[in-house]
């Protein structure tokens, strides 16, 4: 098939694996892009010989062009860098697999372009929904989900009539911290929280995982991608990530897609859409399992949870400024300068915080982007 594809976050877990995808179904890798892990990043302008890399962090441009030099890999930089192959002219599909808010402005670069796009980037819904998804139906452009609930939830809405829908099922792996109190994850380490019981990730979303502000994050994602009311999305604890998600419809029947929790099944079906060709990864055995559960999620002590879901109930720019909020205090957090419930604290303090604003156009999500990060700074530096 041969589809030509350009990799934006190449060198992380999911653009990592998205490359395997690529190389086992033969598509042709354009470009490839990184934040700044430039060894990767020239291993693999070797290997899939791209048109265009791009290195995102300016300082390592001369260190990565001398890298490649010997090859005819034409190399960019910057976010300039970064949305110039958000909308390459030959590319079918651009996969956005970028960490953090910087994945915003390439996906819509690639929507303006009237590229389709498997978007891996949460941040993108999160904090740029509105105009994301308004930006993909006026260009008529296809959003397709890498993330494994909303695949599960896109596949579950294939040959049904989206009107019958009544609600979904988002389903979260509870994270290394389920069951614990409020009390005891006042101990938790860096070393605890990047210890993921299913999922092998980044550290930014491992942390979001084990502070539920992942769900947090998914269940705004799902608001958008698949225009629900907030009151349509019921999360439901599923501690051994088979059942990626699932929806109800008006019948009342169910609908789930199962498999063991590899991104590589996600990935795969995003880029190769409609298609369902073998994939490199394991098949699911239900009895090798045996055992599914099934529960609630703790609200009161995983905070970026509730604090999540009350920002897109509230709406305007408060989805973006919690978000922003918890990418400042999961990088604090890294850095050992708060504890990982004050990450909670944080981020649920931010709906008070803030009057109501509208975002309306780009330069909206950077200023609330902005407010919330001096926010979070201040309180921090201040203790
Ligand atoms: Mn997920």
């Amino acid at each position: 098939m041969s589809k030509k594809i350009s990799v934006l976050g190449s060198t992380g877990s999911i653009g990592t694996q998205a490359l395997e995808v690529c190389e086992k179904h033969g598509f042709d890798v354009i470009a490839v892009a990184a934040h700044s892990s430039i060894k990767l990043l020239a291993e693999q302008v070797r290997r899939y010989k791209p048109e265009y890399a791009c290195v995102f962090n300016e300082d390592k441009y001369a260190e990565f062009k001398a890298l490649v030099s010997d090859t005819d890999t034409e190399v960019l930089c910057g976010m300039e860098g970064l949305c110039r192959l958000a909308a390459l002219d030959e590319a079918d599909i651009i996969l956005n697999s970028v960490v953090g808010m910087v994945g915003l402005l390439p996906t819509l670069t690639a929507i303006g372009a009237g590229k389709d796009v498997a978007l891996a980037n949460k941040e993108t819904l999160v904090a740029g929904g509105e105009l994301v998804m308004g930006l993909a139906r006026e260009k008529g452009v296809n959003i397709y989900p890498v993330d494994s609930e909303h695949s599960a939830i896109f596949q579950c809405l294939q040959g049904n009539k989206r009107s019958q829908l009544s609600k979904i099922i988002l389903t979260a792996s509870g994270g290394p911290f389920y069951g614990r109190t409020y009390d005891e994850l006042k101990k938790v380490t860096k070393a605890d929280a990047l210890k993921h019981p299913n999922w092998s990730m980044g550290n930014k979303i491992t942390i979001d995982s084990a502070t539920l502000m992942n769900k947090g994050l998914e269940f705004i994602e799902a608001k958008w991608l698949f225009d629900l009311e907030p009151e349509q999305i019921e999360i439901v604890v599923h501690r051994q990530s088979v059942v990626h998600s699932a929806v109800e419809y008006n019948d009342f029947s169910v609908i789930a897609q199962l498999g063991v929790p590899d991104m590589k099944i996600p990935i795969q079906y995003a880029l190769l859409y409609p298609d369902r060709l073998e994939c490199p990864t394991n098949r699911l055995s239900l009895t090798d399992y045996g055992t599914l559960t099934f529960g609630r999620p703790d609200y009161e002590t995983f905070k970026c949870l509730s604090a999540a879901i009350k920002a897109v109930k509230l709406g305007g720019a408060y989805p973006c400024l919690v978000n922003s909020a918890n990418e400042e205090a999961v990088g604090m957090f890294l850095n050992d300068k708060i504890s990982f419930i004050e990450i909670g604290e944080i981020v649920s303090s931010v709906t008070d915080k803030f009057d109501r604003f509208g975002i309306n156009c780009y330069d909206d999500v950077m200023r609330a982007d902005k407010m919330a990060r001096e926010y979070v700074r201040n309180l921090v530096l201040k203790g």
